[in-house]
């Protein structure tokens, strides 16, 4: 079986959250179930820079005025198809956002075009000799594929919509309809209108033949006004066709036992060894060697993640005796706010601001809890990468972090089954507790080992989910 995937970032090329981690490595997983994909994203400097071997293998004449190529590359076993159209992607800044921070003002055309490209390698000859059975896409940047193949040639083709983070629509004026080559009546509630201005991802909801968002608690989540952020009753009329797959991680790239970025390698069975990273923790982020809990933070600075939360209580956590990491970028209030912090507690709270993917590895390794606060999360992975590495998962009950994290109350400590602690409701008096009960727990090495260990040992993998993708793509196939 042939799938095109379709993205606007994949690791490791480009990469600014967990949808680039899941385009990422969902193939490998999938070739095992006998599916081979392809996946398609935008030729950014980025791409293009680090894909030395690429040939061309179509071209589109006229994609939005301008010629476009498409570029075959394979880099780390994935099998990618790049969009090269440099009037469009040929930008100094990042995938979205200008030098600036600014979104770029023609983003609807850019991904409008990524998505129109898609259509047409599904459903016309523009990658000679290759057409998948399939066409799989990934938020709103990718979600007009599946409108534009009703409109083309492809339009009896099996599609799957996933969505990553529906707070994304990718919502813009109707003005710029006219310019996205759909007809006239594409401009309609059973298409891209939505309350009078043109979504995308509310057009890739109406028409994606299956919809799956990344874990089965986000799934039903995202069906109330609470978590839909208005596409509730849309999705409710399509929750017959609507799944929850959890995310799995690269267990290649996250390993403790052969990751290249952490001070000592280490195993379920050798977990003292840990030590070694909370040393050289310590030393990277300046603070100071006293025992107890170190927590750590490893986020996009945003209200979602509930980083106001974290810095309602950094003082609790320095008083009770623990020390505070945080790696992150974003809302600049929220940056100020926790690098205040830091300053007030030197050497018991230390915060690097900005992006470091090697940084972040060692925080797992030598951190002995991570903190996610998210006021809503559609999976999470920094709780798996945290399970993986023996890094205690302190998670708000919500989306994937409610599926994926146990908690260590009495019975699942019992049963030895809890890998982490769950906090209900949201706010920083719930984060405030959870921190004391992870605290009470430390205390105890025999039960914190416990936890490590029993964190270490769940399945992380991509291994069941992928069995999912492959059975969803099955029935889809099917049914015909
Ligand atoms: P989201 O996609 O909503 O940002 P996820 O938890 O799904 O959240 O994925 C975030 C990904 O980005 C994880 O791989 C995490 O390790 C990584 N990440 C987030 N912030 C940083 C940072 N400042 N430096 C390095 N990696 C980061």
């Amino acid at each position: 079986m042939n799938i095109l995937s379709v993205a606007s970032e994949v690791f490791p090329l480009v990469k600014t959250g967990g949808l680039a981690d899941v385009v990422g490595a969902l193939p490998a997983a999938l070739l095992p179930h006998g599916i081979r994909t392809r996946t398609l994203v935008p030729g950014y400097p980025a791409v293009l820079h680090k894909l030395k071997k690429r040939k061309a293998v179509g071209g589109i004449g006229n994609l939005f005025g301008h010629p476009a190529t498409v570029l075959a590359a394979e880099l780390d076993g994935l099998d990618l198809l790049v969009l090269d159209q440099p009037v469009l992607y040929d930008r100094d800044g990042g995938p979205y956002l200008d030098p600036t921070g600014r979104d770029y003002p023609d983003n609807f055309r850019r991904f409008a075009a990524l998505s129109l490209a898609a259509a047409e390698i599904a459903g016309d000859d523009v990658v000679a000799g290759w057409k998948p059975d399939i066409v799989h896409v990934h938020d709103w940047q990718a979600a007009l594929t599946p409108v534009y193949m009703r409109f083309g040639s492809a339009r009896n083709m099996p599609t799957v919509l996933t969505i990553h983070n529906i707070a994304f629509q990718g919502q813009f004026g109707a003005s710029i309809f006219p310019e996205l080559s759909l007809p006239p009546e594409a401009f309609s509630m059973q298409f891209v209108e939505y309350y009078g201005d043109v979504g995308f991802l509310k057009g890739g909801l109406q028409t994606a033949t299956a919809i799956t968002t990344v874990s089965p608690s986000y799934a039903h989540e995202i069906l109330t006004p609470e978590f839909g952020m208005g596409m509730e009753g849309l999705l409710a009329s399509r929750a017959a066709d609507l799944t929850g797959i959890v995310n799995g991680i690269d267990v290649d790239t996250w390993n403790p036992e052969t990751d290249p970025h952490i001070a000592r390698n280490y195993g379920p069975t050798k977990i003292k060894q840990r030590a070694a990273n909370r040393e050289a923790l310590e030393e990277r982020f300046g603070l100071d060697k006293s025992s107890g809990p170190i927590f750590c933070v490893i986020s996009r600075l945003t209200w979602q993640k509930g980083m106001d939360l974290l810095a309602e209580v950094a003082d609790d956590v320095v008083a009770r005796g623990g020390k505070l990491v945080v790696l992150g970028s974003g809302d600049r209030a929220l940056e100020g706010a926790l690098m205040a912090a830091a300053s007030r507690h030197r050497g018991r709270i230390g915060m690097v601001t900005g992006y470091d993917e090697p940084l972040s590895h060692l925080m797992q390794a030598g951190a002995d809890a991570i903190l996610i606060p998210s006021r809503f999360e559609p999976c999470g992975l920094t709780q798996l990468y945290g399970l993986r590495y023996g890094c205690v998962p302190i998670v708000a009950r919500t989306g994937g972090l409610t599926d994926t994290v146990i908690d260590a109350n009495e019975a699942a400590l019992s049963a030895r089954v809890a890998t982490g602690f769950q906090f209900h409701p949201v706010n920083a008096d719930g984060l405030r507790l959870a921190i004391r009960r992870a605290m009470r727990a430390y205390s105890e090495p025999k039960v914190w080992a416990r936890l490590q260990n029993q964190g270490m040992k769940s399945d992380v993998s991509w291994a069941k989910s992928a069995e999912r993708y492959a059975s969803l793509y099955s029935g889809l196939l099917a049914k015909g």
